[in-house]
């Protein structure tokens, strides 16, 4: 039987039938990386023994009523810790850095079973829209070799479009699970901020960081959601949800639901070809019984500067405890403490990354904390109010994710300012803390995937798999693959 073109729930199921084994699917999955990650650089590490000898462990423990998701193999973005396995955060600082525990994610997948083949590629501390910033080098997108999967996830965005994995565990911070789905044609989620523990996941900026899921389809989505969701003692901030079920409760059912289109992320700048897949997604949702509006949320066109600000405040704060002393890399050459901390940090981060600590640094300093990060933190709370007004006339918000598809790999370090610009759909679900999902809804002209994004309100993902299932019922985009990965 062929089945690594299934998705993970279908591949769950066959396992639990018995028509493959655990052990076979990992095998199929890690010759896939074997063959052709060479070219892609999806994955920094990848854990071919230790993933076939718990696969033969997992194998021995099936049983009837196990977890739909048991036996089935992923990736780990690799900034989720992992113990006693490389985690990097695709920086020279960290390159050698073996974590002490696991994330709370990590363990909860593998208490479901889930078989860990590797940690997927991503740039230097989640930096990025590209994977280019990595310190591994960049990933390549499986429907071109040429252009960028997207990022900070791109490793598991490519990793699981190309068949090396049926799901992969991301982070979202700005975008960073929805944009590489978007660019790779695969479902990916970010939850509501707090319904997912953020123990063990390496600190970009802790108010706006989500774990989340890069899936072949919704249905996987809510799975995979199910599973790592719920209340952490381990991270304050997290709250238990009360979703009961998103898997279970999964009909497609969007009679009478109301999907607003903010007219501020269909203006200028978006790719008219994009635009299209977009509103042809709102004219299927139609079709089966949702009513569409239109809505404005003014507040939109201010989200990029106060994201930027915001994140690069908290990296800056977070990134301040690699120093040489605690965790990685330590520079070879100092001749006093002093000398240590500025030879470690200036030999052991990137580009992408110093300049964020700089801007952090700047906006957080005395004399420009209130024209900046205050400022930023206003705008914060006008988007929230924004939002929220347009949740009261709608169900969900449908968006394009990206206003272009993937870009040619060198072209956004060249153009960073368009690279930042891009992010401009995907912050406001970050910066507001709601759920946002972004499913594969056709091919550019170029026949790369466009991206659709969901935005929901507070805990409003059932809603938001919902609609995204009631799509996948009727459309046919989320089972494309790119070419070569026809044995899916
Ligand atoms: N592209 C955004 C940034 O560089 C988002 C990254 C993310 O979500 N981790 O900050």
């Amino acid at each position: 039987m062929n089945f690594t073109h299934l998705t993970a729930l279908e591949l769950g199921r066959a396992i639990a039938a018995g028509d493959v084994t655990i052990p076979q699917a990992t095998k199929a999955a890690l010759e896939e990386i074997a063959q052709r990650d060479k070219s892609l650089n999806s994955c920094i590490t990848v854990l071919e023994e230790q993933a076939m000898e718990r696969a033969e462990v997992l194998q021995k423990g099936l049983k009837p009523g196990l977890s739909p998701l048991y036996g089935v193999p992923l990736l780990l973005k690799d900034n989720l810790c992992t113990q006693g396995v490389k985690t990097t955060c695709g920086s020279k600082l960290l390159a050698g850095y073996m974590p002490p525990y696991d994330a709370t994610v990590v363990e909860k997948v593998q208490n479901a079973g889930g078989v860990c083949l590797g940690k997927g590629n991503l740039d230097e501390f989640a930096m990025g829209s590209t994977t280019e910033t990595s310190y591994f080098g960049p990933t390549r997108n499986p429907w071109d070799e040429n252009r960028v999967p997207g990022g900070s996830s791109g490793g598991c965005a490519a990793g699981v479009a190309a068949g090396f994995a049926w799901y992969a565990l991301g982070s979202d911070t700005g975008g960073s699970i929805r944009q590489p789905a978007g660019y790779c044609g695969l479902t990916g989620l970010k939850p509501t901020y707090g319904t997912v523990s953020r123990y063990g996941l390496v600190a970009y900026a802790s108010s706006l960081d989500q774990v989340g899921s890069l899936c072949r389809d919704a249905a996987d989505c809510a799975a995979v959601l199910d599973l790592i969701q719920g209340k952490d003692r381990r991270d304050s901030t997290t709250v238990d949800g009360n979703y009961g079920g998103l898997l279970a409760s999964l009909n497609g059912d969007i009679r009478g639901l109301r999907v607003g289109l903010p007219v501020e992320c269909f203006g200028e700048g978006l790719d008219p070809c994009v635009a299209q897949r977009v509103r042809e997604v709102a004219q299927v949702l139609q079709h089966r019984g949702a009513v569409l509006t239109e809505v404005s949320i003014p507040e939109l066109k201010q989200v990029i500067g106060a994201y930027y600000v915001l994140a690069s405040a908290e990296a800056s704060s977070n990134l301040a405890r690699y120093d040489g002393v605690k965790y990685g890399f330590r520079a070879e050459k100092y001749k006093n403490l002093t000398q240590m901390y500025e030879n470690t940090r200036s030999q052991g981060f990137g580009k992408e990354a110093k300049l964020r600590m700089l801007l952090g640094t700047f906006v957080l300093s005395a004399g420009y904390y209130e024209a900046y990060y205050k400022k930023a933190l206003a705008v914060k709370e006008q988007v929230k109010v924004g939002l929220e007004r347009a949740f009261a006339a709608c169900d969900v918000l449908l968006t394009p994710v990206t206003p272009n598809t993937a870009p040619k790999l060198g072209e956004s370090l060249r153009d960073p300012m368009k690279m930042y610009l891009s992010d401009l759909y995907t912050v406001p679900a970050n910066l507001a803390g709601l759920p946002a999902l972004s499913m594969p809804c056709g091919v550019d002209g170029q026949g790369l995937p466009v991206g659709a994004q969901l935005m929901g309100p507070r805990f409003g993902e059932q809603v938001l798999l919902s609609v995204a299932h009631a799509y996948q019922q009727e459309t046919d985009h989320h089972k494309s693959v790119p070419r070569g990965g026809e044995g899916r």
